[in-house]
């Protein structure tokens, strides 16, 4: 027996599969946004053997149902607002069914005519959205992480002289430590580009950010001209528009003005906040984007998306292509003209992403997306002005997006080991206790050295409805803390 199951069961399977995800994200508010499990609980429900035999598939979405939906954290609930909150929205699981239906692997042109020319077109549209020049063009991968190491690959293959492609780095005395240089808010995804692309985790430059947050022009001056004098070969900067902890934006006008005087490649990495270009006024709040050499933007963190798919945009796909292209004899093919997308980057096989890109941009159609995002930012603002008005809260950083960054200020009684320490310590438990409680999932970072809550707003089933209840929740659960504190 060879075949694939009949069609029949197949059919039925994904009808039952159509009403499962219907009624999960009908209903997924009514979870807690955490599961009930602990470290290894759902691993001792699963059979240490694979079935030798055949299960029928409706036994398998069966123990599905059971074993795996209610132990998931559940990113599609209106609740979840820790790190950025993200949606996989009906058109975007729509192109994911569609795409796993096809099983394209578009590594060529030949390979897939649709899926290489959608990817070329929905990535322009996403091009004309942001309001980019018609040179940048737009290459899909899986996260930002990618998007971010291709970009440097290509910063690397054209700095003069280097040879890296073909050389490699290693073992050459003659060829000086290259730098990179980011801010001390930036993705760690830089430092790991820097580590697989053999610069070295050394070689990363954290420049410091100012009071809020955003890359200091006069530090990064500095810091390039300190290794100039060392003998060391600046080679890229990446500004981040929207930076992982605050939302904050890069000065990205003067970093590129510092690139181009010293001749250096300048990546945004804007894998959150870049979509919210496509709201000419959040555009304004970016400006110089299109000076960049490259872009990195993620649709699948705020602009609906299901997981994976981040877009780089590069102003010369010459560079892409000059870093990547290499083309093995069984893969050559002669349309003359074409794009075969292997040739810009590292991965050969790569999964149908833009066909669930092209679905959402149709279905909510361009203003739409913009009303939701504006919405998002609507209600963040609302949210900052409520902690804004309670004494009992702080802000911790402007609100440029859909991000409040926040803690509870620590009641003036009580600071034994000092207020930093103390106030620490409350707002972890006043994060614990707000996860504990269920409807909400935030998560937390440190901004000067202060523990912080972090709740970002991407899903589009939170409403207003949902932020009145956190709240409320937050100001009890501070209440219940703040008294234990003085009482102690
Ligand atoms: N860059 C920024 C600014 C981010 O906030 C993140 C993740 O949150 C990343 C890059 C990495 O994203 P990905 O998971 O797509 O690699």
């Amino acid at each position: 027996m060879s075949q694939d199951l009949p069609s029949a069961e197949f059919r039925a399977a994904m009808h039952r599969v159509a009403d499962l995800l219907a009624d999960y994200l009908e209903g997924v508010g009514e979870r807690p946004v955490l599961p009930a499990v602990a470290p290894g609980d759902v691993a001792a429900r699963l059979p240490v053997a694979p079935p030798l035999g055949p299960q029928p598939l409706d036994v398998l979405l069966d123990d599905y149902q059971r074993l795996i939906e209610p132990n998931v954290t559940h990113w599609n609930h209106p609740g979840f607002l820790a790190y950025f909150a993200i949606t996989g929205s009906a058109p975007g699981i729509v192109g994911e069914a569609l795409a796993a239906g096809l099983n394209v692997n578009a590594m060529l042109w030949r390979t897939s005519p649709a899926a290489t020319e959608l990817e070329e077109r929905v990535c322009d549209w996403l091009r004309q959205m942001m309001g980019l020049p018609p040179e940048f063009h737009g290459h899909i991968n899986d996260t930002a992480s990618t998007s971010t190491l291709l970009a440097l690959a290509a910063a690397r293959h054209q700095a003069a002289g280097l040879e890296a492609r073909t050389r490699g780095l290693a073992g050459r005395p003659e060829v000086p430590p290259l730098t990179l240089y980011t801010s001390d808010q930036a993705h760690s995804s830089v430092d790991k580009a820097a580590i697989v692309l053999g610069l070295g985790h050394d070689q990363v430059r954290r420049v410091a950010s100012d009071a809020e947050f955003r890359m200091q022009p006069a530090a990064l001056a500095e810091a390039i001209a300190a290794d100039r004098a060392a003998g060391r070969r600046p080679l890229a900067v990446v500004a981040t528009v929207g930076t992982t902890s605050t939302t904050s934006v890069d000065p990205v006008p003067e970093i590129a003005d510092l690139c181009a005087e010293h001749g250096l490649w300048l990546h945004v990495d804007a894998a959150y906040a870049g979509v919210a270009a496509i709201c000419p006024e959040m555009r304004a709040r970016m400006p110089g984007l299109a000076r960049a050499d490259s872009i990195g933007v993620n649709p699948h963190k705020w602009l609906f998306t299901p997981v994976d798919c981040s877009v780089l945009l590069v102003r010369d796909v010459a560079n892409l292509r000059a870093a990547f292209a290499l083309v093995p004899e069984y893969l050559r093919t002669d349309e003359p003209g074409v794009t075969n997308l292997m040739d810009l980057g590292f991965q050969l096989g790569r999964r149908f992403r833009a066909l669930k890109l092209w679905m959402v941009i149709r279905a909510f159609g361009v203003e739409g997306l913009r009303e939701r995002l504006r919405e998002h930012c609507a209600m963040a603002r609302e949210l900052a002005a409520r902690i804004e008005a309670d004494p009992a809260f702080e802000l911790a950083a402007p609100v440029p997006f859909s991000v409040v960054c926040f803690r509870a200020r620590m009641p003036a009684a009580v600071a034994p080991e000092g207020i930093g320490a103390s106030q620490d310590r409350l707002n972890e438990r006043l994060l614990a206790k707000v996860n504990a409680a269920g409807p909400f999932f935030l998560s937390h970072t440190v901004l000067n050295g202060r523990y912080t809550l972090h709740a970002a707003i991407g899903n589009l089933r939170t409403t207003r409805r949902h932020l009145d209840e956190l709240w409320l929740l937050l100001r009890r659960s501070e209440a219940e803390l703040a008294g234990e504190t003085v009482s102690k």
